[in-house]
């Protein structure tokens, strides 16, 4: 027996849960399938080492349901400015949300708990069955669209697979599309820290000649540390205790931070990759699973969120007018608006790393220059908009 949905979403991350709840008030019928079950919050948990900055328009996807209500009342924490700076020159920019009228720039959330905030919103519909833990063994197509068999030994139809699996996506593999993938010669190493002095309000980011060094706030005096570098270095440093990496970031980083306990990390290999297509026909890929971006700015699940905005109005829109919503032909207008603009954000980001990665004096001069010129204040509240998703 084969349970038949209108939309089969495969991967109930960040990504795939926040499509559901965007696609659950209009009817479709909707499965979520998903391998790994998230730990259940409790507020005496230390905090998770995948974090992200949420920028504002996501937090505008989150709000059309319960779960930004829902993140707020488990740990989130705003931020009101970020300052960049190079180490040795004279480029030293710091944003405030104050500056374009805004009370913040974003919120630093854990990854988890978005996706148990996603998940909270998806139990008032009972239109949507979340199959976890599962993951599919195998994609068929049939004359209604795909049957797919699940590692529990249930098999399932959907007219539309939406691959939200993230960067090794199955669903990507199994319906033929191609990626453009490269690898970057620097890693970075993520720390979960605690530190002696407060910045609760600010991200920064600063630029030394071996890459970038990042602190991200989290509540109370908590935070996270990234340390960019070369990719041996990072898998070195990713080798030391929790004490002494602390002691290793306190001789590194910048003072503004005291003291620091470190209480978990691990290093993550920088990538590129970009799916050749995002849709075909009964098939749509969003998040990781279309496209992986440098983190260097954090946009990474912001761009997600745009998929997310963007596919839910074109499957809404022609589910209400009548159309064949599953069909290449409609969700190509998904693609074209959304493979443009994260193609533009991969390329800025690529620059932005080798920009800010080149110790050549020539390279050095033009991104003080860049950061100096940044200070212009129209220019810089149009980076703060942008950054900001307005
Ligand atoms: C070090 C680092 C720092 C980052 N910082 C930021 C940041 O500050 N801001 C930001 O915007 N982005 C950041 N990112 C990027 C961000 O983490 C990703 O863009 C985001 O997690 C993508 O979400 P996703 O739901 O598309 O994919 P994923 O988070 O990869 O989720 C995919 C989901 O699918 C499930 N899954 C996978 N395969 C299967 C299968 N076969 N069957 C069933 N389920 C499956 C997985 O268990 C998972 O739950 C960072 C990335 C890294 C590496």
């Amino acid at each position: 027996m084969s349970q038949d949905y209108d939309i089969v979403i495969c991967g109930g991350g960040m990504i795939g849960a926040a499509l559901a709840t965007q696609l659950a008030p209009q009817g479709f019928n909707i499965a979520v399938i998903e391998a790994l079950e998230p730990q259940a919050f409790d507020l005496s948990q230390n905090f998770d080492l995948r974090i992200s900055a949420l920028s504002p328009q996501s937090q505008r996807v989150m709000q059309t349901t319960t779960a930004w209500d829902t993140l707020q009342s488990m740990r989130l924490c705003p931020y009101r400015r970020m300052r960049v700076w190079e180490v040795e020159g004279f480029g030293d920019l710091t944003f405030d949300a104050l500056q374009v009228g805004a009370e913040q720039l974003g919120h630093i959330a854990e990854n988890r708990l978005v996706q148990l905030s996603l998940w909270h919103a998806l139990s008032s519909f009972n239109n949507v069955t979340l199959l976890c833990p599962a993951a599919p063994v195998s994609f068929n197509t049939v004359a209604s669209g795909t049957q797919i068999e699940l590692d529990t030994g249930a098999t399932i139809s959907a007219r539309l697979v939406v691959g939200a699996d993230g960067a090794q996506s199955k669903v990507r593999q199994a319906f033929g599309i191609g990626v453009n993938r490269g690898q970057y010669q620097q890693a970075c190493l993520v720390a979960a820290v605690t530190t002696e002095l407060g910045q609760q309000d600010i991200t920064w980011q600063r630029f030394v000649n071996t890459g970038p060094q990042a602190f991200l706030p989290m509540l109370g005096q908590h935070g996270s540390v990234v340390w960019y570098h070369q990719a041996d270095q990072v898998r070195a440093l990713s080798q030391l205790s929790n004490l002494q990496l602390g002691e290793e970031i306190m001789r590194q980083f910048p003072h503004q931070l005291g003291h620091v306990d470190v209480s978990e990390h691990a290093f993550f290999p920088l990538q590129k990759q970009h799916a050749k297509r995002y849709v075909g026909e009964g098939v749509a890929l969003i998040g990781d699973a279309a496209h992986v971006i440098n983190p260097l700015a954090g946009q990474g699940v912001n761009l997600g969120f745009q998929d997310v905005a963007c596919l839910a109005k074109v499957l809404n829109d022609a589910h209400e007018q009548g159309d064949n919503w599953s069909s290449a032909k409609v969700l190509i207008a998904y693609e074209k608006q959304r493979k443009r603009a994260n193609s533009l954000m991969l390329h800025t980001m690529d620059a932005f790393h080798h920009g800010f990665s080149h110790t050549h004096p020539a390279a050095k001069w033009l991104r003080n220059l860049t950061l100096a010129a940044a200070k212009v204040p129209a220019l810089k509240k149009q980076v703060i908009r942008y950054a900001m998703g307005l």
